[in-house]
C-alpha cells in the first residue's frame, strides 16, 4: 500500500515545543495570576502612536496587503542610509533565516553554529538536508577563531547571533572584522541582530557600514524585541542587491501583512517612546543583577533583554516550581544545558515576583 513520505531530513530535527497560552496555565494550575518571563518579549506597550497606526488600518483588512512593503522600505532605507532594494522583509526575522537555508543549502552542504545557539538556524539548515556543524562557545562568548577553522569547502552558512540567544554576549567591531577579511566569498555570513537595539556597548559591530566591503554578509534585525511586536510577526534583513535578489525569489508575495507594516512604520517614527522603555529595561536590568548576587546565583552579563543563569539543580526541576507559582521561565534543559534557566527581563512587578519566587524555590 502507498504511503505518505515526508522528507527525510524533516526528521532530522527536534521540532520547537512551543509553551502553553497564559489562560491555560492559569486555569490548569488554578492561579489567578502567571507571568510568562520565556520568549524575550518586551514586557511594556506599544507606543500609543503605533497603538493609533494599527487602528487606522483596520477598514483595509479586507485587501492583501501591500507586497513591497513601500512605505516600511522607503523609512527604513532612510535611516539606515542603504537602498531601498538591499531590504527584505519577514513574517518575523526567523523567515528571513529560512529563507537563506531554503536559498543557499541542498543536501551535504554545511552550516556552522556557535553551540549553544538560536535554534531556528540548526532547524532551517537541517530542513535543506545540510549538516550542521556547531562549534562551542567559550566563556558564554563566541569562539570566532574556532568557527573560521570549522570552514571547509563544503559550507555555504555561517550563522551568527550578535548577541546571541541564550548567552546574550556579543562579538566586537574588531573581533568581527578580523573574523571576516578572509572569509570565502561563497560563504554567506548571516549576521543575525534580532537584540540590536538593547546593545550599548561602544565597541559593537557596525555591520551596515561593512555590507559596502563585504557581498557575502547579511544582516538581519526584527521589530519583535524592543519594538514589541512579537505578536504581529515583522523582521528585516539588509544586504547587497543580488542577495537580496536571491533571497526574495524564495519568499511568497504577500508575507509581511498589512498591520505589521504599519506599525513597524510607526516604531521608526516614534523612537523617543522606544528610548525611554530601553530605560526601564536598563533599570530592571540592574535590578535583577543586584538580586541575583543577593541570591548568590551565577548568571551571565547580558547585552539583551533577557539573562541565563547557571542553578545547582536541576533546570527542569526549578522550572516546575516556579511555574507551579505562576512564572514561566526558559528551562535550558532541552537546549543541553540542564543546570540553566534562561529569564526574560519583565517590567518591575514581574520582576519583583521572580525574585520573590525564586527565593521561595531555591
Ligand atoms: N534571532 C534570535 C537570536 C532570537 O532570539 C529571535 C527570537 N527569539 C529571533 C531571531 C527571531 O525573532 P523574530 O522572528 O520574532 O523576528
Amino acid at each position: 500500500m502507498k504511503q505518505l513520505a515526508a522528507k527525510s531530513s524533516l526528521f532530522t530535527i527536534k521540532p520547537y515545543i512551543p509553551g502553553k497560552p497564559i489562560e491555560e496555565v492559569k486555569r490548569e494550575l488554578g492561579l489567578r495570576e502567571v507571568i510568562k518571563l520565556a520568549s524575550n518579549e518586551n514586557p511594556y506597550e506599544i507606543s500609543p502612536k503605533v497603538k493609533k497606526a494599527i487602528e487606522a488600518a483596520i477598514p483595509t483588512l479586507n485587501r492583501y496587503p501591500d507586497g513591497d512593503c513601500f512605505y516600511l522600505r522607503k523609512e527604513l532605507s532612510r535611516t539606515l542610509n542603504v537602498d531601498s532594494k538591499q531590504l527584505i522583509f519577514g513574517n518575523g526575522s526567523d523567515e528571513i533565516i529560512v529563507f537563506a537555508a531554503r536559498a543557499f543549502l541542498k543536501n551535504g552542504d554545511e552550516v556552522i553554529v556557535a553551540q549553544p545557539s538560536f535554534l531556528i538556524y540548526d532547524i532551517a539548515s537541517k530542513l535543506e538536508g545540510a549538516h550542521v556543524v556547531a562549534v562551542p562557545i567559550k566563556d558564554f562568548k563566541y569562539d570566532l577563531r574556532g568557527m573560521k577553522k570549522a570552514i571547509n569547502s563544503k559550507t555555504r552558512i555561517i550563522f551568527l547571533g550578535n548577541p546571541d540567544n541564550p548567552a546574550g554576549s556579543y562579538f566586537s567591531q574588531q573581533e568581527f572584522e578580523e573574523f571576516i577579511y578572509d572569509i570565502p566569498k561563497d560563504v554567506l555570513i548571516f549576521c543575525d541582530e534580532a537584540y540590536y537595539e538593547y546593545v550599548q556597548a561602544k565597541d559593537y559591530v557596525d555591520s551596515i557600514a561593512l555590507l559596502k566591503k563585504y557581498k557575502n554578509l547579511f544582516v538581519t534585525r526584527t521589530f519583535s524585541k524592543m519594538y514589541g511586536l512579537a505578536g504581529l510577526r515583522i523582521g528585516y534583513g539588509v544586504g547587497s542587491k543580488e542577495l537580496v535578489d536571491i533571497l526574495n525569489r524564495v519568499r511568497e508575495p504577500f508575507n509581511v501583512n498589512s498591520l505589521a507594516q504599519v506599525a513597524a512604520l510607526a516604531c521608526l517614527k516614534d523612537k523617543g517612546y522606544y528610548k525611554k522603555i530601553a530605560l526601564k529595561i536598563e533599570k530592571q536590568r540592574q535590578f535583577l543583577y543586584e538580586s541575583f548576587a543577593r541570591l548568590k546565583l551565577n548568571f551571565v552579563k547580558s547585552c539583551t533583554n533577557f539573562i541565563l543563569i547557571q542553578l545547582s539543580q536541576e533546570a527542569g526541576d526549578v522550572s516546575k516550581k516556579l511555574l507551579q507559582k505562576g512564572v514561566i521561565i526558559r528551562d535550558m534543559s532541552h537546549w543541553g544545558m540542564k543546570n540553566f534557566i534562561r529569564i526574560t527581563i519583565g517590567n518591575e512587578n514581574e520582576n519583583k515576583k521572580l525574585i520573590r519566587v525564586l527565593e521561595e524555590v531555591l
